[in-house]
């Protein structure tokens, strides 16, 4: 190996352990971030156990590796970022407060839109039966595609396209989960959601001030389907955005 390279690799597997000398493959690493999300207030064990399954440092580039399990969000190229844990956890415990999910004890047939790097797909690989996740954009989902590789779930669909449609084709889903916020919610969404099913997605806030986190239930009484709407916390999201690229 010439010399550079050896220098590169060597700064490399520095950036790969954790401050603490740990591997970031290390167990404890991931522990250790799910005890602060725990303490911050994440109590659904299930989600817990889910984040503690997934290794985030290999969705980032090797040089935000030390970063991953932080609770921030990173880069992930393409003006685009990874979700914060404590985010990726709320938005999951409130998807198990559904109907569906609750009656199930699994997030059942899941449709996810904004792929990015994979990382929450994989997450929710781990509580659910099926995943179903679309991107817009061609290489964020190529490099999921890889990363998800590595990760060898064989539960989830990986779909390039525009998630605004939903994904007409593996409907009903019992929980869709939207890593984006715009405007509105996509009427394919309220469509694709079966009864008992619930919907987790920031949007822009009322008045068009920041974005908040809006959760819809589909209820069935007596054959009558009729979406429940709630409101959430701030957030800070990626947009939304229309077509593929
Ligand atoms: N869950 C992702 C977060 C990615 S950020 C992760 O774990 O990495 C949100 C993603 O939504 C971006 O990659 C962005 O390109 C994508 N996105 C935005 N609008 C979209 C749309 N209409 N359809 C599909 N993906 C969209």
């Amino acid at each position: 190996m010439p010399q550079r390279h050896l220098r590169e690799a060597a700064q490399d597997a520095a950036r790969r352990s954790a401050p603490s000398g740990l591997g970031l493959d290390s167990a404890m690493v991931r522990q250790r971030m799910v005890s602060r999300l725990q303490q911050d207030g994440l109590r659904d064990e299930r989600v817990l156990q889910a984040l503690a399954g997934v290794y985030r440092h290999e969705f980032v580039d090797s040089a935000l590796g030390v970063q991953a399990y932080e609770d921030t969000s990173l880069p992930i190229g393409h003006g685009q970022t990874i979700s914060k844990p404590s985010v990726v956890g709320r938005m999951i415990a409130m998807l198990f407060g559904g109907a569906a999910a609750a009656q199930q004890a699994s997030l059942g047939r899941v449709l996810e839109i904004g792929t990015g790097c994979g990382y929450q797909a994989a997450v929710l690989a781990l509580l659910a039966k099926q995943v179903v996740s679309i991107e817009r954009l061609k290489p964020l989902h190529d490099k999921a595609r890889l990363n998800l590789a590595a990760a060898a779930r064989g539960n989830i669909r990986l779909v390039y396209g525009d998630g605004r449609l939903g994904f007409a084709g593996a409907a009903p889903f019992d929980s869709i989960i939207a890593a984006a916020g715009g405007e509105d919610l996509p009427q394919a969404w309220l469509d694709q959601l079966a009864p008992g099913g619930r919907l987790v997605a920031p949007m822009v806030a009322p008045g068009g001030r920041g974005q908040v986190l809006v959760v819809v239930d589909h209820l069935l009484e007596a054959g009558v389907s009729r979406f429940v709407r709630s409101e959430f916390e701030a957030v800070l999201f990626v947009p939304l955005k229309s077509g593929v690229m």
